[in-house]
């Protein structure tokens, strides 16, 4: 039983929940990720409530509902500012395709609903007085650190093959080892990572690389043979290795640890690689123009400042997290400084646009327009013109005349 105050505030603020359920003669817990989280110190995310109650009866006990996934069993219950997600309990029957179920039943039973959880880590459940449902030595499994299915692993990895990834990234995040017969399983069955989509498979990739040991987590991605099964990384086993040996820290964003892999992966077009994964245009243009920055930062040892202007500052921050991740002499900070000090970012700040080239020169339009503003913001970079708008004019004045 866990005392309340001991229990930290996000399900303190959620026990009126869980009692107006009771309330209305039915059941509800804290569940899932929330409990483990608890029992590891770790902030809680989301507060998960599962009831016996069903959907259309949870809306009958709050006022303010809305419907996010009802046929799923989830309602979000509005209360003040604050929303909360509560979920029939439910058993997933037949699965034919290695991922969803292909039915989902509501059940009046909280055994059957934790049944059905990925890990016994995640199948705790708590009630509004901190009494701890412990089904499947959930709590033993998270002091011993040790990811373990539920029931039987070979059964659990058949069903949706996504919890084997998800093993994966909960061994990276939380620097678990993962228990035997799961971990057989987990390899005997890697290969029906083929039937689970590329979304689904990155969320779990990404995490694992953000983990707390992404090195653990890459280790596992290789010994059981997962990477095989991902876009991208077939045969890539050596790069692979090379790449875990040098992740020795906590990679502290998803640019990073995209640019990290690609680094050491043998790819020949790295946007197609990257869009293979279905990734953001944004993610893609930024992981790629920081690929493109780093051998030239390699080879010169330093920047210079037309590389500066033209990388600008995302990506110079980029390429110098890499080299430092990789204890390759990265410095950061200098070089953002650089940048900042830098007497023009981009043609914007030039104190002359085209219009104003078009209004005072007596030329017609054309690529003369660009190829001057390009000019002028060279000449301004290198101080050898002041960013000033009559100075810039006067310059072009005399230059386009002589031009002549
Ligand atoms: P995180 O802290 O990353 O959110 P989590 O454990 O809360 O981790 P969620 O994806 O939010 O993970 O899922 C909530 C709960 O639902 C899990 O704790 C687990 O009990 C259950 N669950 C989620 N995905 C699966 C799955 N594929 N198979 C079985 N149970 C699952
Ligand atoms: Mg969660």
């Amino acid at each position: 039983m866990i005392s309340n105050q001991e229990l930290p505030t996000e399900f303190l603020e959620a026990i009126p929940v869980l009692k107006e359920i009771e309330q209305a003669g039915f059941e509800a817990y804290f569940v899932g990720g929330s409990v483990r989280d608890m029992f590891l110190g770790h902030p809680i995310h989301d507060v998960d409530i599962a009831t016996s109650a069903y959907p259309e009866e949870i809306k009958q006990i709050f006022k303010r509902t809305v419907d996010v996934g009802i046929e799923h069993g989830t309602v979000l219950v509005l209360i003040g500012e604050e929303q909360y997600e509560v979920t029939t309990f439910r058993t997933e029957s037949t699965y034919q395709d290695y991922r969803r179920p292909d039915k989902v039943t509501f059940v009046r039973s909280l055994e059957e609903d934790l049944k059905r959880r990925d890990f016994t880590m995640n199948a705790l459940a708590m009630t509004a007085d901190g009494e701890l449902i412990d089904l499947f030595d959930g709590l033993k499994a998270i002091k011993q650190q040790q990811i373990i299915a539920v029931g039987k692993p070979n059964e659990r990895f058949n069903e949706d093959a996504l919890r084997m990834m998800r093993g994966l990234r909960f061994a990276s995040q939380l620097d678990f080892s993962i228990e035997e017969a799961t971990l057989s399983a987990i390899t005997e069955h890697a290969h029906l990572l083929k039937e689970i989509s590329v979304e689904r498979i990155c969320v779990e990739w990404v995490k694992l690389l953000l983990g707390k040991n992404p090195r653990w987590g890459v280790e596992l991605f290789l010994t059981t043979e997962c990477f095989n099964y991902c876009p991208g990384l077939i045969n890539q086993q050596l790069e692979l290795c090379r790449l875990q040996t040098k992740l020795t820290t906590v990679i502290s964003s998803e640019e990073l640890a995209w640019i990290l892999l690609l680094d050491h992966l043998t790819v020949k077009n790295t946007k197609k690689w990257l869009k293979q994964w279905k990734l953001s245009n944004k993610m893609i243009q930024s992981v790629t123009d920081a690929l493109n920055y780093l051998p030239i930062r390699r080879t010169k040892g330093d920047w210079t400042k037309d590389m500066l202007y033209e990388a600008g500052a995302e990506t110079i921050c980029l390429v110098e997290q890499v080299l430092t991740y990789l204890g390759e002499d990265g410095h950061e900070s200098l070089y953002l400084e650089a940048y900042q000090k830098l007497p023009i970012h981009s043609l914007h700040e030039l104190e002359i646009s085209g219009k104003d080239l078009l209004e005072n020169l007596d030329k017609s339009p054309g690529a003369w327009v660009g190829i001057t503003l390009n000019h002028l913001a060279n000449l301004v970079l290198h101080n050898q013109l002041t960013n000033n708008h009559n100075e810039l004019l006067l310059y072009c004045q005399k230059e386009l005349r002589d031009d002549v």
